[in-house]
């Protein structure tokens, strides 16, 4: 890296990977960290769905193996997330959410950053057990999408929202059954790549069986003794 014409070194950009279990709040991780750090929050999914409704020349390629049911090719998604952060507003960094999920994209990765910037990886751990117990007694406004549990924050008046009244009700995505599902394809999606990042030694794992603030103060740390 060469320094800026002031003489102060350029910082290389800070990329930050969150990996994180259902449950374990990587959403709102992510949001905080992405107001506090101004650094843009790019979710892979997001990308894809909107070079697909743009009609882009990468979204007509992607929405051809989709129609056919093929899963979209990694270098296809890369193509994608490397013009997004080729963006003026991710020359600071960018957060990376829900990529890689696999070694290959990892390795694809590497690759394109040219082992010239390590990235920033952090794993939200929360045991099964606090998931489940989480996810299942957790409910949702029908109306306006407020979210409720049923333990640690209760509606004041049973299955109404305290915000507008709506009635309250449990996603589909949480009964015990699919959460366990849930659970085990992310379990072996993910246990490779903390395996594959603890190596490198670019592994931080961050205690998420405390609040939400205590969470994200333990995301700061890491991200300031890389910086
Ligand atoms: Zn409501």
């Amino acid at each position: 890296m060469t320094g800026s014409f002031s003489g102060a070194p350029i910082p290389s950009p800070l990329i930050v990977i969150l990996l994180g279990p259902p449950g374990a709040g990587k959403g709102t991780q992510a949001k905080l960290t992405e107001a506090k750090l101004h650094l843009p929050h790019i979710s892979t999914g997001d990308l894809l769905r909107d070079h697909v409704r743009r009609d882009t020349e990468l979204g007509k390629q992607a929405h051809g193996y989709m129609s056919k049911g093929y899963l979209v090719p990694d270098t296809l998604i890369l193509d994608m997330l490397f013009e997004r952060v080729s963006q003026k507003d991710c020359a600071q960094g960018y957060i990376l959410d829900g990529f890689p999920r696999t070694i290959r994209q990892a390795d694809a990765l590497q690759l394109r950053l040219q082992g010239l910037l390590a990235p920033v990886v952090i794993n939200l751990n929360l045991s099964d057990s606090i998931i489940i117990e989480r996810l299942t007694k957790r409910v949702v406004c029908e109306k306006c999408g407020t979210p409720y549990h049923l333990l640690y924050s209760p509606p004041k008046v049973q299955d109404k929202c305290d915000r507008c009244g709506g009635h309250l009700i449990h996603r589909p995505d949480d009964t015990e059954t699919v959460v366990i599902k849930r659970l085990t394809v992310y379990h072996e999606q993910t246990a490779p790549l903390i395996e594959y990042y603890t190596k490198q030694g670019l592994l931080h794992t961050v205690d998420c069986s405390v609040d939400k603030d205590k969470v994200f103060e333990q995301i700061l740390a890491v991200v300031k003794r890389r910086s």
